[in-house]
């Protein structure tokens, strides 16, 4: 499809889950995808989204090395599970600096220097308006970023740049794996899911495309849920 013709897509977290199947998806669409995440593939830019010279290093060296980039997708994320009396601030703080202050980086700098008329899209969670059990931090921060995402579209509007967010429900990758291991957490997930399984990284790729694509191009500022119904209930 030539679709996004002249696309350079940058997707951080592309390494891995859903990052890494957006990076196939948006690469058999004719996109120009440079990966970005902690480890990277050869081809790839390292990155720690958390730290904001390695986020202004990472959009400079795509610029130098591409000339310019027209869509972001930023899937790096972290999680932890604690109940908040026992929460140890720093790993607390950790799992904000990378889910929300991370996205913020994002949007400062790979906003600044998007081409007009381009997208970017973060990713939330079903967990930003559904709370789960020992996941304050990841909770907060995914809540934070749907409203960081709507001022974003605000300010990134007058140039024509498109802001949107993506809630996943489960999908099991290396981030939700370990869970799975957890007596009654998949049951308990798919019983409150009524599509009744959970998603594939391609069926959050789909969407990213799409909101990166021109098909989209009067959408900003939204946060769509992909997750079986599960926010139905
Ligand atoms: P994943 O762990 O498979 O991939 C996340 C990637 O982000 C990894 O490659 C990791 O190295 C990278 N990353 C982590 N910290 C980083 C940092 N500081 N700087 C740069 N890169 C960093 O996880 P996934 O399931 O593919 O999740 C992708 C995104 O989707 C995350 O934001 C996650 O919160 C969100 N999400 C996932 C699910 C799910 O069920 N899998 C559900 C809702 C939301």
């Amino acid at each position: 499809s030539d679709e996004r013709q002249n696309a350079v897509t940058v997707v951080i977290g592309g390494a891995s889950g859903i990052g890494a199947a957006t990076v196939a998806d948006l690469r058999a669409h004719g996109h120009e995808v440079v990966v970005a995440d902690l480890a990277p593939p050869a081809d790839g830019i390292a990155v720690d989204v958390a730290d904001e010279p390695s986020v202004a290093a990472l959009f400079e060296a795509v610029v130098e090395q591409h000339g310019g980039f027209t869509g972001v997708v930023n899937c790096a994320g972290v999680s932890t599970l604690s109940a908040i009396v026992d929460h140890d601030a720093a790993e607390f703080r950790r799992v904000v600096d990378v889910c929300l202050t991370g996205a913020f980086l994002v949007l400062k700098h790979g906003g600044a220097r998007v081409t007009d008329g381009g997208a970017i899209v973060s990713l939330s969670s079903l967990n930003a308006r559904q709370p789960g059990t020992g996941m304050a931090a990841y909770c907060s921060a995914k809540a934070g970023l749907v409203m960081l995402t709507q001022v974003a579209a605000l300010e990134l509007a007058p140039r024509g740049v498109r802001v949107n967010a993506v809630s996943p429900g489960l999908v099991v990758t290396p981030l939700t794996a370990p869970a799975m291991d957890i007596p009654g957490v998949r049951d308990g997930y798919l019983d409150n899911t009524p599509l009744g399984r959970s998603g594939e990284p391609g069926e959050i790729a789909a969407l990213l495309r799409f909101l990166l694509s021109e098909d989209a191009a009067w959408i900003t500022g939204e946060n769509i849920d992909v997750n079986g119904g599960a926010h139905l209930q």
